[in-house]
């Protein structure tokens, strides 16, 4: 990363696989832009074509902006499609603009429903082919099948004909598609309720999974990937799997979005996000970088972008004031009391004794020393990337420790 910020122009061979090296730690489907713009990046700059590079950078920066994802969530009433829309889009059943659950389905039409954090992710409430009557084929042409870029499909029991009919179907558009069996914390329940001395989770699921495996086959098709998810705990089951899954699958483009419109349920699924955002820190950094122009000093706007930035971190990873306020609601105790459990709430939060500029040397200082870098000041440039890098990290292990603090307060609820 030293690089970035020492471009002369018989510096930039370096930079150029300065620029690749970053792109090699992460995994093929973690990348949040393809490899052929990585390798044209690199080319561009190796010939010292720097506006190309630039112009490269900045294109696939709106590319990851603007490109939409549309899922499609479709299931028989009662199955949980609507308890799971909600989890997907990390909303409680009772907030403002959830899907109504509990309710007998009586509408033919599709319903969007917005991602409140990422409006480009939108998921698609689409009414069961059994509540519709129709053909698989007429379903989906009503559905509008060709505008989704992959379809879940949610039971909660064995999954009927429908289900494997309108799976066959989608199979046949050529697009993707995810079976979820839900509420398997339920069946758990009922099963060691009724048989206590024999009770064995992992039997229990292996024995869920197998009868929907039957399902499919005597219907005659290979069965697909199931998910065994709980909409009431997300972070358990098969839904982390799922999650992966979704996203390696999905074109280049699309992941961004996609990922940090999740639901922050493991560390491994916080990381990835980190990961994402990383890539672009990396990218606005590395594009704004190769122009090569010192910035004026504008501490206002310097100090907008950073606002901006840290807010975005901490919206994405679920420390916003937002979702503090309503776990404080959730553990009847004051907001300010979640938000001293963490550290990014009080990033901007000046004390008598610390301006802003003085509060944002210190952080620069902490994160170029933590991380062996040189403590250059008076580049803004650098301070401003690096701040974000820093801003960042708080914000992850927050998350996390927002995680951990959920998962105890679930656990001495659930014993
Ligand atoms: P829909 O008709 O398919 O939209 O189904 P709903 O989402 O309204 O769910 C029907 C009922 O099942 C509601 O009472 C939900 O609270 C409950 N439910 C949905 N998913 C789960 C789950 O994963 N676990 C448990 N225990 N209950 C669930």
């Amino acid at each position: 990363m030293g690089q970035l910020f020492s471009s002369s122009n018989s510096e930039h061979e370096d930079l150029a696989s300065s620029f690749t090296k970053y792109f090699q730690k992460f995994k093929t489907g973690s990348k949040i832009i393809p490899q052929e713009i990585i390798n044209s990046v690199e080319l561009s700059m190796r010939k010292g074509n720097i506006q190309r590079a630039n112009s490269a950078i900045r294109d696939a920066l709106k590319e990851i902006d603007s490109t939409p994802l549309n899922v499609a969530i479709t299931g028989e009433t009662g199955s949980g499609k609507s308890t799971f829309i909600n989890a997907l889009r990390g909303i409680g059943d009772e907030e403002r603009g959830a899907a109504k659950t509990g309710v007998v389905e009586t509408t033919m039409e599709r319903y969007p429903y917005k991602h409140p954090n990422m409006p480009n992710v939108v998921i698609w409430d689409l009414p069961g082919l059994g509540s519709t009557k129709f053909p698989p084929k007429t379903y989906l042409e009503k559905m509008k099948f060709h505008e989704y870029d992959f379809f879940i499909i949610v039971s909660s029991t064995r999954f009927k004909q429908n289900d494997i009919d309108l799976a066959k179907a989608v199979g046949m558009m050529k697009k993707e598609f995810y079976f979820v069996r839900t509420k398997v914390d339920s069946d758990l329940r009922n099963e060691e309720e009724s048989k206590p001395q024999t009770f064995v989770r992992e039997k229990v699921l292996l024995g869920i999974r197998l009868d929907c495996v039957k399902n499919f086959q005597e219907s005659d098709i290979a069965e697909p990937p199931i998910f065994l998810i709980s909409s009431r705990n997300f972070g358990d089951y098969d839904f982390p799997i799922l999650m992966d899954k979704m996203i390696s699958d999905l074109p280049v483009y699309k992941r961004h979005n996609f990922m940090l419109s999740l639901p922050n349920i493991t560390d491994s699924a916080i990381e990835r996000k980190q990961q994402f955002l990383k890539q672009r820190i990396w990218l606005e950094g590395f594009a704004a970088g190769l122009l090569n122009i010192i910035p004026p000093l504008n501490l206002d706007s310097d100090l907008e972008t950073l606002k901006k930035s840290m807010e975005h971190y901490r919206t994405v990873l679920g420390v916003d004031h937002r979702s503090l306020q309503s776990l404080a609601r959730d553990w009847k105790m004051p907001v300010d009391q979640v938000e001293a459990m963490m550290k990014s709430p009080a990033v901007f939060k000046l004390t008598d004794e610390e301006t802003i500029e003085k509060r944002l040397s210190r952080y620069y200082q902490e994160y170029c020393v933590a991380n062996g870098y040189l403590v250059i000041e008076n580049h803004y440039l650098r301070k401003i990337f690096y701040l974000k890098y820093y801003f960042l990290d708080i914000v992850t292990e927050d998350s996390k420790t927002l995680l951990k603090e959920i998962c105890l307060r679930n656990n001495l609820v659930s014993n």
